[in-house]
């Protein structure tokens, strides 16, 4: 696309769509806010024919597909075991249960993120005491921590949410000062890193998700917990198999959550391709960073410059004074209107579910994690976005926003 024709959408006052005739009438088809069906193209003839193999192998449940993936996550995440599972939610339970946590204690994190964070403190019987965001990163306010910290603390769970890494280096501080466990939510940040290091290797346990809208995903649900402690490893593999480490003598009350051999193949293959499309993930991210920073009345995502998230999402907030949530949704209606797909993560932050009432947190209790939560829209974010697309979902948002003022 021309320079010109770039400089017109992003310049004020070039919101008519006639003055940009061309960009219009190259806005054939719509875009979807995640796709995966040009990765498929790119990479499923391997897909394919590696199925197969462990089709035709018998062996479907363990094997060497498993055990190899393990391996190669471990090493690429820069740590000694790499345990799968079947979900990210699984992962997050057993790694709980590994550091036993559970009735009596209370767990430090987010509000604003997949509930399955929380879930999973209930679910081992502890509760999650919830801190306010950043509203730039949209994580942990390290700020907030240790005035939430108490007797019953046991652990705190960072949530690397959309992709960007919590400053693990501050986190680490806090939870060695109060001798807490920190489990790392990396669901949606498989390959970011935090001052080099990947997030992941940096608490007593990482947590991932390969459900497949993560950036690495599989053809159906997986997941899998890292650790550099031998004997966590030794515990999170005996509760992933039913609390046996040797057949049919069981130790404690575990689970069935394996990884499949034909996931754990498709994700070695994919394992190949994550860094190149984590990279383009950040160009298109620095992309509209560059363009949607001349249109008023948005707040851009921070954390751009380190150059060390990976982008599962592209969050943008829309800040107008009054009626919040219905504002949003105007704006996503409209865009949806032009054939741009959007997504709203996390529409109720989880202090104010249903589920949660009984915890006792007020409406205005995490201020900043309400407001954000009424003001965000994910813009399509995937690794074969174009520049082209990117163009139209800027241009469509600049004319909904000020047409809408
Ligand atoms: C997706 C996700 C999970 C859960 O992973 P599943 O594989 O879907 O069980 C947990 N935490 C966060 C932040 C997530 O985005």
């Amino acid at each position: 696309m021309e320079d010109s024709l770039r400089r017109s959408i992003t310049e004020p006052g070039s919101i008519d769509p006639t003055a940009n005739d061309e960009l219009w009438c190259k806005r054939v088809t719509s875009i979807p806010a995640f796709e995966l069906g040009q990765q498929y193209q790119q990479i499923g003839d391997e897909i394919g024919t590696a199925v197969l193999e462990i089709l035709a192998s018998g062996r479907y449940i363990g094997g060497a597909a498993v055990e190899s993936f393990e391996q190669q996550f471990a090493q690429y995440i820069g740590v000694s075991d790499c345990i799968g599972c079947n979900s990210g939610t699984d992962a997050l339970y057993l790694a709980l249960r590994a550091l036993k946590v559970g009735a009596g204690d209370q767990v430090i994190t987010s509000a604003f993120t997949f509930f399955a964070t929380a879930e999973t403190i209930s679910a081992v019987g502890a509760e999650p005491v919830f801190v306010d965001i950043d509203p730039e990163t949209f994580n942990l306010d390290l700020n907030q921590i240790e005035a939430a910290i108490t007797d019953r603390t046991k652990a705190i769970i960072p949530v690397h949410l959309f992709g960007q890494p919590v400053d693990m280096t501050r986190l680490m501080q806090i939870a060695q000062a109060h001798q807490l466990w920190v489990i790392e939510d990396c669901a949606q940040s498989t390959g970011a890193k935090w001052a080099g290091q990947r997030v992941g290797s940096i608490g007593q346990i990482g947590c991932f998700s390969f459900y497949p809208t993560k950036n690495l995903g599989a053809c159906g649900d997986g997941g899998a917990l890292t650790t550099d402690d031998p004997l966590l490893a030794a515990q999170l593999r005996k509760l992933r198999d039913h609390g046996q480490r040797q057949r049919y003598i069981y130790e404690e009350i575990g689970l069935n959550s394996r990884l499949d051999a034909i996931q754990a193949m498709i994700l070695q293959i994919k394992l190949r391709h994550l860094d190149d499309w984590n990279a383009h993930r950040q160009a298109i991210a620095a992309r509209y960073h560059n363009w949607l920073t001349p249109i008023p009345g948005l707040v851009l995502p921070g954390g751009l410059a380190s150059g060390e998230g990976v982008w599962n999402q592209y969050t943008i907030r829309v800040t107008q004074p009054w009626s919040e949530g219905a504002y949003r949704d105007q704006v996503r209606q409209k865009l949806q209107q032009q054939g741009i797909g959007t997504a709203v993560y996390y529409p109720v932050p989880l202090h104010r579910q249903p589920v949660y009432r009984g915890l006792g947190y007020e409406a205005g209790s995490l201020p900043v994690t309400e407001l954000v939560a009424e003001q965000v829209i994910s813009l399509p974010m995937f690794p074969e976005l174009t520049e082209l697309q990117q163009e139209q979902v800027v241009y469509a948002l600049k004319e909904v926003l000020t047409r809408s003022a």
